[in-house]
């Protein structure tokens, strides 16, 4: 998942290629048996410690951007506070430092094309182990550019790419330090979660411009065109009681709907609709779009999500056999209420 806060111009497209390899018919699709609540709900939430291997590629002999490890250190204090609400821990490997002339120590600008994104998954290859133990962090610096800056990128942990050298995750050395919230954002991805919007600015408008639609449009229930023809569509909670809201959006039921802002203030007033259907819509959740300053909240679904999908799909960063530990618990509590 890469972030577009302040560079969008040539994601939407990638974004979507992505989202087609998945995609499927009728429902909402789901990547496995973690999006299905009541298997989510199963996982127990015993302690998980993830091991982490930050690559660090060297500038003229120096950390990019002027990051040192007193700031990294920083950044990870604040991972595992924010993580740590989730019983999730981490062990991070002292981080290795690169320089090669075989690679460019900067990724190229952020434009319309991929080479910025070829850039990132060439030096994935290069520097992380072909058969992860961790997940690996491929830190290093972008070259400015008129289409804006890139922030980081995580690995959807269904992802075929998370079990090679091509997952993990790749962050900008501008954006680490202590005050610093992409990182923790971008973890998110990389344990399974979605955007908290994801249901309402991330979906598919294939009739877009239809009577239909227009029509939806006009009743001020589609937040951006034709929403609610998509079936991951997430409509206001308070105006849908119907819902099952573990089956669409992000697929946590405690994430009320919400679209994509980038303000601190209680969403209300959708800016395109301009309905107030989303009174109530969470703004502090690590995996929106608010600022750093006020992001700080993880929910008991994404918990479970975080667990089940963690366990799931990349057990090996999970240090101490903690999801050996998880199932033997799951089970034995799947049992008492058999
Ligand atoms: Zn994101």
């Amino acid at each position: 998942m890469w972030e577009y806060r302040k560079a969008r111009y040539g994601v939407k497209s990638i974004f979507e290629d992505k989202m087609t390899k998945y995609n499927g018919e009728g429902s909402c699709p789901k990547q496995g048996g973690c999006d299905i609540a009541s298997v989510r709900d199963s996982t127990a939430m015993t302690p998980m410690k993830v091991r982490v291997r930050t690559h660090v590629v060297l500038q003229d002999g120096a950390w990019p951007n002027g990051l040192t490890s007193d700031m990294l250190k920083a950044q990870e204090a604040s991972l595992k506070k924010d993580w740590g609400q989730l019983n999730v821990d981490f062990d991070f490997v002292e981080a290795e430092e690169h320089t090669s002339s075989k690679y460019p120590s900067c990724i190229p600008e952020y434009d319309g094309s991929n080479v910025w994104y070829d850039a990132i998954n060439e030096l994935k290859r290069t520097l992380f182990d072909a058969e992860p133990d961790a997940i690996n962090v491929l830190v290093t610096c972008q070259t400015p550019g008129s289409g804006g800056t890139l922030l980081g990128i995580g690995t959807f942990p269904w992802d075929p790419a998370a079990a090679t050298n091509e997952g993990g995750l790749w962050m900008n050395a501008a954006h680490i330090g202590g005050t610093h919230k992409t990182y923790n954002h971008e973890l998110g991805h990389n344990f399974g979660l979605w955007h908290t919007f994801h249901g309402v600015s991330e979906i598919f408008c294939p009739t877009e411009g239809t009577e239909d639609c227009k029509a939806l449009m006009r009743m001020g229930l589609c937040s951006w065109a034709c929403a609610c023809m998509d079936p991951c569509w997430e409509p206001p909670h308070n105006l849908h009681p119907e819902y099952d809201y573990n089956n669409v959006g992000d697929f946590c039921a405690d994430t009320g709907a919400t679209f994509r802002h980038w303000d601190c203030t209680t969403p209300t007033t959708d800016p395109i609709c301009e309905a107030d259907e989303f009174t109530g819509a969470p703004n502090d959740n690590i995996m929106g779009y608010s600022p750093d300053s006020c992001i700080n909240k993880l929910t008991p679904h994404q918990q479970a999500r975080v667990h089940c999908w963690t366990c799931d799909a990349t057990p090996f960063v999970v240090e101490n056999g903690g999801c050996a530990k998880k199932r033997a618990a799951s089970q034995s509590l799947r049992g008492h209420h058999a």
